[in-house]
């Protein structure tokens, strides 16, 4: 399999190339399809497996299929780290830069004045959960928006106790939308937050 069987947007092709990706990795040949589809998704997989291109690409496409209209962000995706945060948020810079769509981190340690501009200039948020919490409780930000969230390292994420901010978060949003969670382990208490989270979800395991 190649990344031409995804028929993917000249644009996103151009970053594909730009990040000298040639071949897809297994999490990215199973779940690109499915994203593509509108499928909500449950990941197993690994830090170091390609997971961030596997939800990046097609998220793109989506956003290029969607004809990118709306200003507000459409897309949040939640990670446990500022490093993780900063690493999901330069993937989707570089694999889209040819697209021109626009994305912004959340996190602590840093002002939150050029945060607030930045998420209103972003179709694409990645955030810490406490910081977006911090944000939403000031009425700085709102996502009204967003019809595809991502949870990265969800169990990372849970060990980290961040769960009654995911769960707030959740609240805020839209209930239509796709749901991607991807996690390395599955412990109970994932099985049952991906249970209720997710409707009808594709498991892709690797
Ligand atoms: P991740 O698991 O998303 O943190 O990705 C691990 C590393 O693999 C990152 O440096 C990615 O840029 C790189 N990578 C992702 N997909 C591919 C691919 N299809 N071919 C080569 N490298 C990739």
């Amino acid at each position: 399999m190649t990344f031409t069987n995804f028929s993917f947007d000249q644009r996103i092709v151009a970053g594909i190339q730009a990040c000298g990706y040639e071949t897809p990795t297994p999490i990215q040949q199973r779940a690109i399809p499915k994203v593509l589809q509108g499928r909500d998704v449950l990941g197993l997989a690994q830090t170091g497996t390609g997971k961030t291109a596997a939800f990046a690409l097609p998220i793109l496409q989506r956003l290029l299929d969607a004809g990118n209209t709306k200003k507000a962000p459409s897309v949040l995706i939640l990670a446990p780290t500022r490093e993780l945060a900063m690493q999901i948020q330069e993937n989707f810079a570089s694999l889209g830069k040819q697209t021109g769509i626009r994305s912004s981190v959340v996190m602590g340690g840093v002002g939150m004045g050029p945060q607030i501009k930045a998420f209103w200039q972003s179709k694409i948020i990645v955030a810490c959960p406490g910081r977006l919490v911090a944000l939403i409780s000031k009425g700085a930000v709102r996502l009204d928006d967003i019809d595809t969230l991502v949870l990265d390292e969800a169990d990372s994420m849970l060990d980290m106790g961040f769960m009654p901010d995911i769960k707030r978060i959740i609240a805020r949003l839209p209930k239509q939308r796709q749901n991607l969670l991807f996690s390395a382990t599955m412990p109970t208490a994932i099985r049952k937050f991906a249970d209720r989270i997710l409707v009808d979800p594709e498991t892709v395991q690797v």
